[in-house]
């Protein structure tokens, strides 16, 4: 049986939120089974909790923001969810003093690290995925997402378009088997990276005041500003596949299908996830509760007794 997970014991983080640039607290909490990821926004009297899904993820300007029908928003959640996908972390509470997650480094990696220390424990529950039946594409102005049917789990392929000196042209495709340690090997450390004249533009306009190099790679006409320069040399591509796969994974479950998209973002991922769900026809729900089924595919996930000085 694929069980379901959740984390092996209370574990808090602290760092600088991007929209604001003030410290933000965040607790998480080992769930039960069938729980999902639940967000509570500790700051609020009374406490305003909303479940990650599809549908409420609303304002998709800088990062993927879950807004409830008040209002009340829990922004950059995509690097958080992109790490619970890999770690196959289903049941989760997520408790926040602040409209907005901690942006760490700008990747998914301070994640990865502090749920691996953490621990990860399977439930007494099997795991339920969303297998796609048939093809579902969105796109927008020359760009496109698209899920098709795959019997070998979850793959993903994406390709961006950067005329830029410091983006090679040859290095703005990426695509792998998604497992949880591909994932952690060659995507989870991709920061996210913005223009300088945007970081200038925003920060006049009092947006982004937590952005620095210390979270982003930042470029200018010419090249990369950061002076430890990148972390992979496709780093671009690989944060837009990271970003697309926490996109993805707003309704706490793992698809099995095959993923391509090109110069996709926040907007159009989401509304493919919207796509693939609002016809029962696109897909079904499926779980392995006896033994791996390979006509179906399956993913296999980081080992829970995996440490992270394994990688
Ligand atoms: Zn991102």
């Amino acid at each position: 049986m694929i069980r379901q997970r959740t984390i092996a014991k209370p574990v808090s983080m602290t760092g600088i939120g991007l929209h604001s640039g003030a410290k933000v607290e965040v607790e998480f909490r080992p769930a039960p089974a069938n729980t999902g990821l639940i967000y509570t926004r500790t700051d609020l009297e009374p406490n305003v909790t909303m479940k990650c899904s599809a549908d409420c993820v609303r304002d998709t300007q800088l990062c993927t923001a879950l807004v409830n029908e008040n209002g009340v928003r829990i922004s950059t959640v995509e690097h958080l969810t992109a790490a619970l996908s890999a770690l196959g972390i289903d049941n989760l509470f997520i408790n926040v003093n602040a409209p907005e997650m901690p942006v760490l480094d700008g990747s998914a990696h301070p994640f990865i690290y502090l749920f691996t220390t953490t621990g990860v424990t399977e439930l007494p529950a099997p795991k339920s995925f969303i297998r796609v039946k048939r093809k579902v594409r969105v796109e927008n102005e020359g760009k496109w997402a698209e899920l098709n049917p795959s019997n070998s789990g979850f793959d993903v392929d994406l390709q961006i378009d950067f005329d830029h000196p410091a983006m090679d042209k040859d290095k703005q495709h990426f695509a792998m088997p998604f497992t949880g340690e591909n994932f952690v090997r060659q995507v989870s450390r991709a920061r996210t990276f913005c223009f300088m004249r945007d970081v200038e533009f925003m920060h006049a306009h009092n947006l982004a005041l937590g952005g620095s190099l210390e979270n982003a790679v930042v470029l200018d006409d010419r090249g990369v500003l950061n002076p430890e320069g990148l972390r992979y040399e496709d780093e671009f591509v690989k944060h837009k596949l990271l970003d697309a796969i926490g996109d993805l994974y707003m309704a706490g479950r793992s698809i099995l299908g095959s993923f391509k998209a090109y110069k996709t973002g926040h907007d159009l991922n989401n509304r493919l996830l919207r796509a693939l769900l609002s016809d029962p026809e696109n897909y079904e729900l499926i779980e392995f509760s006896e033994e791996y089924s390979e006509q179906k595919g399956s993913i296999e996930f980081v080992d829970s007794k995996k440490s992270i000085a394994a990688f």
